[in-house]
């Protein structure tokens, strides 16, 4: 049984971009547009010669309970599955109230949890990324899926934790 790291946060944070670079294949479907149903899938994936299994928890309908509740719901269930969390937050919009649900589920679950502060493409953006220690789960890691930027240290903190 390998350890699983889920990968926890709102549609269109980088969720998926963050897999695939973790993966170096394009396996996770990413979307520009979140709202496209996809369901908890599960990867293999290998960092420093340690292999675990990665669940994305793809996207979410936005139906009339409101996306809200499905991100609460979805995490849940990845949370309850996990060794550790990858927690990914959009360092360019910072921390909504769906985010501020899921520290709320990761504070209950008593998980370790990595906070990744995506979308930090450039220098410029390390600031916001650095304001998500308001969140309380510790360090930031500044990511960007998109270019790989960081993600080796981020990848280095799950590795720690496992
Ligand atoms: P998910 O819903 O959390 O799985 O998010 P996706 O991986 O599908 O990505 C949503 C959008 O954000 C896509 O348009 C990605 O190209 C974009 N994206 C993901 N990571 C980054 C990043 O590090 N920087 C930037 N600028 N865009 C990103
Ligand atoms: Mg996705």
């Amino acid at each position: 049984e390998l350890p699983v790291v889920a990968i926890v946060g709102r549609p269109n944070v980088g969720k998926s971009t963050l897999v695939n670079r973790i993966l170096r294949r394009r396996e996770a479907v990413v979307e520009d547009v979140p709202g496209v149903t996809r369901d908890r899938v599960a990867y293999e994936g290998e960092w420093s010669g340690r292999r675990f299994t990665m669940i994305d928890t793809g996207g979410w309908e936005a139906t009339a309970t409101g996306i809200h509740l499905k991100v609460a719901e979805q995490a849940e269930v990845a949370i309850d599955m996990a060794d550790v969390v990858l927690f990914v937050v959009d360092a360019t919009v910072g921390a909504t109230d769906d985010d501020e649900a899921v520290v709320r589920l990761l504070r209950r679950a008593g998980k370790p949890v990595v906070l990744v502060a995506n979308k930090v493409d450039d220098m410029r953006m390390e600031g916001e990324a650095a304001a998500l220690w308001n969140l309380g789960l510790g360090q930031p890691w500044p990511v960007s899926a998109l270019h790989g930027r960081g993600s080796g240290d981020a990848l280095d903190a799950v590795l720690e934790v496992l």
